[in-house]
């Protein structure tokens, strides 16, 4: 151990900043009138949701939410808790999630219900990946960066066991051999 995994680059951080951008622009044409309330989902999503807000120059407000699913393995426990709440409250706001990655789609159903519940004028996903080899619940997502396939995916904010969120391109980890 010790030693630095080998890492393939699945998407650039060139091809991540056009994407942003991109979903930017849809997120712009359709909340610019609304001062929606944009929930970030930590910590995965901390990276992507910085550079989106960057690039949305309307009034808008950010939150963020803290939920445990993983914990330090790589597989969804399916047991979804909060560990950090809201601090304001949601009732009659747009509000737009911002996800990291809908793997089985467990976190982000929870947290959808979870949500639905305190009445929003409206609640919509805006996630920068897509596994959907492993979806295991339904999800609709409104804003989609990418289609991933199914790999273990680090970086742009993404760990592997809190490592490699810094990278700044999105990639997996090399199979020996
Ligand atoms: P789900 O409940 O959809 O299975 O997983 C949700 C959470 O699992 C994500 O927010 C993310 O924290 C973690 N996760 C799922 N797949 C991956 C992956 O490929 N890489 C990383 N780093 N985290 C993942």
């Amino acid at each position: 151990m010790g030693s630095q995994p080998k890492f393939r680059i699945l998407l650039s951080s060139e091809e991540i900043e056009a994407k942003v951008k991109a979903l930017a622009d849809e997120i712009r044409r359709d909340y610019q009138d609304k001062h929606p309330l944009l929930i970030g989902v930590l910590k995965g999503s901390f990276m992507f949701m910085a550079d989106l807000i960057r690039l949305l120059d309307f009034p808008l407000e950010v939150e963020f939410i803290r939920l445990s699913s993983y914990g330090g393995s790589r597989e969804s426990s399916g047991k979804v808790r909060v560990v950090q709440g809201l601090r304001s409250p949601i009732k009659g706001r747009d509000v737009l999630v911002i996800e990291d990655i809908v793997d089985t789609g467990l976190t982000t159903s929870f947290l959808l219900d979870y949500l639905q519940k305190k009445i929003p004028a409206s609640l919509k996903l805006c996630a920068l990946t897509d596994k959907p080899s492993r979806r295991q619940t339904p999800v609709t997502i409104d804003y989609l960066g990418f289609t991933v396939p199914n790999k273990f995916i680090v970086g742009y904010g993404l760990d592997w066991d809190e490592k490699f969120r810094y990278l700044p391109d999105i990639c997996f980890i090399q199979e020996k051999g």
